[in-house]
C-alpha cells in the first residue's frame, strides 16, 4: 500500500514542501514544492540534507541517486520560494523541473534560476532533465500519486509564455492538487484571494477546488490578509470549501499555513483569529484537538500522512 508524507518544512519566512512517496520499492520516491533560504539560517537545506542523511544511512538504501527528486516546483518568482532551489538542484538534481509562466523582465533572479537549471550539469548530468510551464489543466504523475494544476489558468493563444499577471508575480502561483488514491492535498503558494472568486457573472470558481476527497488546504500566502480575504472583503477560498462540504459531507479539509512573523507579520491578525474561530470542529474536524488549523509559527515542522484513505498529521512539538 503506497504511503505519502507530505511536510511543510518551518523556513522561517516562505515556503519549502517536501513529498517522499514510498511505493513499496526500497527507494522512496521525492518531491519537493520551494525552497526559501533567503535568511542567514538556511533552514529548508538544513532540514533536507539532514533528512536524506538519514534515508542514505540506511543499509537498503545505500546512496542516493542523482537526480534525487522525481521533481521539483516553483510555485512563483518571489525569493521566499525560489532562493533556496539553485542549492538543492546543484545537490540532489530533479527530474522534471515545473514552474508557473512569469515575467521574465520583471523577475530576472528567476529567469537567470531557470536558464541555469536548463544548462548546467552536475555530476556528469543536467540538474533538471526535463522542464516546463504548468498550468491549469495540467497534470503530472508522482509514483502512484496524481497532481493537478488549478491555477494559473492555460495562457491566451498566440501569447504561450505570457504570464497571468505581468504586474504580481503572487497572481503567478501555481496551485497544485495532490491525489492518492481517496485522499486530496492542495498547496496554494501566494495566490492571493481574488483569484480565488467566481467567474464574473456568478460562474464557476475560478481556482477550483477538486469537489471530493478534500482532505488539506493550504491558506495561500503565508496567512497574508490578500491570501484569505478578496478585495471586498470576502472570503472566496472558504465560500468554496463550505459549498464543497455541503454538496459532499466527506470533504473536510484541514487547513494549515507556512507563516511566520517576521518580516511581514505573517499570519494577519484577522486572518488568524478568522481561522482560530472557524468551526473545524463542527464542519472540518481537526486530528489535533483544540487546534483549527496547522502554523509553522508555532507548530514547527510538521507533517500530513496518508495511505490513500485516511489522513494523520504529525507535529513537532505535538499540540
Ligand atoms: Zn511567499
Ligand atoms: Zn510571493
Amino acid at each position: 500500500m503506497p504511503q505519502l508524507w507530505v511536510t511543510f518544512i518551518d523556513v522561517g519566512w516562505g515556503d519549502s514542501i517536501l513529498l517522499e512517496l514510498d511505493d513499496g520499492t526500497p527507494n522512496h520516491r521525492f518531491g519537493l514544492i520551494d525552497s526559501n533560504d533567503t535568511t542567514n539560517w538556511p533552514n529548508s537545506y538544513g532540514y533536507l540534507k539532514r533528512h536524506l542523511e538519514r534515508y542514505a544511512a540506511r543499509p537498503a538504501i545505500g546512496t542516493l541517486p542523482y537526480p534525487l527528486f522525481d521533481f521539483v516546483v516553483a510555485t512563483h518568482a518571489h525569493a521566499d520560494h525560489i532562493s533556496g532551489l539553485k542549492r538543492i538542484l546543484r545537490l540532489y538534481g530533479a527530474d522534471w523541473f515545473y514552474f508557473p509562466r512569469f515575467n521574465h523582465a520583471k523577475s530576472a533572479a528567476f529567469a537567470r534560476l531557470v536558464n541555469w537549471a536548463s544548462s548546467h550539469i552536475q555530476n556528469g548530468v543536467p540538474v533538471t532533465a526535463n522542464r516546463r510551464y504548468l498550468a491549469h489543466p495540467d497534470t503530472f504523475s508522482f509514483g502512484p500519486a496524481q497532481f493537478s494544476v488549478l491555477w494559473p489558468p492555460p495562457p491566451s493563444a498566440g501569447a504561450p509564455n505570457d504570464p497571468n499577471d505581468r504586474n504580481n508575480e503572487n497572481n503567478n502561483s501555481l496551485v497544485l492538487a495532490i491525489k492518492l488514491q481517496d485522499v486530496v492535498i492542495v498547496t496554494t503558494g501566494d495566490c492571493e484571494a481574488d483569484n480565488w472568486k467566481r467567474q464574473p457573472g456568478g460562474g464557476a470558481w475560478k481556482v477550483p477546488l477538486p469537489s471530493q476527497h478534500l482532505k488539506f488546504v493550504q491558506v495561500p500566502h503565508h496567512g497574508a490578509q490578500n491570501g484569505l480575504f478578496d478585495s471586498a472583503n470576502g472570503t472566496p477560498m472558504l465560500d468554496q470549501i463550505h459549498q464543497l462540504h455541503a454538496a459532499q459531507a466527506s470533504v473536510t479539509p484541514m487547513l494549515a499555513a507556512s507563516c511566520h512573523p517576521q518580516p511581514h507579520g505573517h499570519p494577519d491578525a484577522n486572518v488568524a483569529n478568522l481561522l482560530d474561530s472557524h468551526n473545524c470542529g463542527g464542519k472540518f474536524p481537526s486530528s489535533i484537538p483544540g487546534t483549527n488549523w496547522l502554523r509553522t509559527d508555532q507548530n514547527l515542522h510538521y507533517t500530513l500522512w496518508t495511505d490513500g484513505t485516511t489522513v494523520r498529521t504529525i507535529t513537532r512539538p505535538s499540540v
